[in-house]
């Protein structure tokens, strides 16, 4: 099997000094077999078919016999033809040599030509990824089966980020794990009987797992994927590329790939609107620029504010702030100088929050915490809101610790901001949480414990986070 030829891969070893480093070994076997398969071989009717679609070309025979297209097609590997069907006339046929037999398949237009998942600009390119298709899988089943037993995924990093970043990745050496999980179980005894000793723990350099965001893609000349590293073949769709990333990979690959996608800051188009987990990755940061920098602006000027986060700041201003962030990042300015009113921050941390795909308290957890508040008795809602906040995923937990701290401290202003953990839960409830489904009955039958998880995560932040 060809898979031997490839030991040059399993020999390569990476050295921990980024000097040594070497370029990863692609291995060609499908590539390879890609330049040996069949070519298209047009079969050409003699004459013009009147029935003939405007979208087919002379390859198209009107209504004949299979029986005769076979004959017609007989003897050359990757000749075709198409055919009207006689049974139901109107839909084609494309005949297809291959694996000296006839395969036949029922194609179809709809500006682009298709007989499964793959369109195509012409016929003659559907034909040429067919045909490599079907060489490559039967020719290296078994080889293509096994291909990713030994990804060279976890030796390499990423090849398509910067190279700074990929040297710094292998200085890190194999033996030990690549990234350092948010582990919060660690952290934490028993329920409710965390201390403040845990806050102490400098918060970390971003490490949280991110999932990739895998899209089918065409490459334009040959690629290979950066897991197994071998050839992605095909005309067309030949494999998946992390939208965040970058990271090229075959379809079955992707599945295979850990989540450790680190988000291309030239990806990331936007600050307002970009998925949390993502952002942070991006930026690596443990929490958003943007709800750090509206937090440190608000204790800086507006602690005394009468009703932060309450009155809402003009919507026009707080749409500039928002342009400026997409805009500028961590150099937007939010200061005094350019929105003297503290209202138009707040507003804007409140639309950052209210925008985000994913709300803080994701999609999936949000039945927990709407149940937890529910419970009758006050010992066991905080154990419910508790249990709930440690499923959350890591950016979301600790954007919410530091925000419900900052509320906790916008409280001690009470007497001249006139904020309170119960209007704060008012206001901070539907921002945070929104029901999977929007539905105004839920949404309206849920106001009431979504002030209260915010209004009890606010006043047991010590305890709870
Ligand atoms: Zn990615
Ligand atoms: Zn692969």
């Amino acid at each position: 099997m060809a898979a031997s030829s490839n030991s040059s891969l399993s020999g390569s070893s990476v050295s921990s000094d980024p000097e040594d480093y070497q370029p990863p070994i692609w291995k060609s076997y499908l590539y390879q077999l890609q330049q040996e398969a069949p070519r298209p071989k047009r079969i050409t009717c003699p004459q013009e078919m009147e029935s003939r679609p405007k979208y087919y070309g002379r390859e198209f025979h009107g209504i004949i016999p299979r029986e005769y297209a076979d004959e017609l097609l007989a003897g050359a590997e990757g000749a075709y033809l198409i055919r009207e069907s006689q049974r139901q006339p109107g839909t084609h046929t494309l005949a297809l040599r291959f694996g000296h037999q006839t395969l036949n398949y029922r194609l179809f237009y709809d500006g682009k030509h298709f007989v499964g998942e793959k369109r195509f600009e012409s016929v003659h390119d559907l034909v040429t990824d067919a045909l490599i298709t079907l060489y490559i899988e039967t020719k290296a089943a078994e080889y293509i089966a096994k291909m990713t037993t030994n990804p060279i995924y976890e030796h390499l990093g990423y090849t398509s980020l910067l190279k700074d970043k990929m040297v710094h990745r292998l200085s890190q050496g194999r033996t030990e794990p690549r990234r350092v999980t948010f582990q919060r179980d660690e952290r934490i005894s028993s329920p409710l009987v965390r201390r403040s000793a845990l806050k102490d723990t400098q918060e970390k350099q971003c490490s949280y797992e991110k999932i990739h965001n895998f899209k089918v893609h065409t490459f334009r000349g040959p690629h290979w994927c950066e897991y197994c590293a071998n050839f992605m073949w095909g005309l067309i769709a030949q494999g998946v590329r992390c939208s965040d990333c970058g990271l090229n990979v075959h379809k079955q690959c992707s599945k295979l790939v850990p989540s450790d996608c680190q988000p291309d800051l030239r990806r990331i188009k936007k600050v307002f609107s970009c998925d949390l987990t993502t952002l942070v990755k991006a930026h690596n940061t443990t929490r958003p620029m943007v709800v750090d920098m509206c937090i440190q602006e608000i204790e800086l000027r507006g602690m005394k504010s009468e009703g932060l986060y309450r009155v809402s700041g003009f919507s026009e201003h707080i749409e500039d702030v928002r342009l400026s962030f997409d805009r500028d990042g961590e150099k937007a300015d939010i200061s005094a100088s350019a929105y003297a009113d503290i209202n138009i921050i707040a507003g804007a941390l409140k639309l950052y929050l209210r925008d985000l795909p994913i709300p803080v308290i994701t999609f999936d957890l949000y039945s927990k915490f709407i149940q937890a508040a529910k419970l009758p008795n006050a010992e066991s809602r905080l154990e419910g809101i508790h249990e709930s906040l440690l499923q959350l995923p890591p950016a979301h937990y600790e954007t919410l610790r530091y925000l419900m701290a900052h509320l906790k401290r916008v409280t001690l202003f009470e007497k001249d901001n006139l904020m309170n953990s119960e209007n704060l839960g008012i206001v901070f409830g539907p921002t945070l949480m929104q029901p999977p489904e929007l539905n105004a009955l839920t949404t309206l039958n849920d106001m009431r414990q979504q002030k209260l998880v915010v209004q009890l995560m606010i006043e047991h932040e010590d305890v709870l986070f």
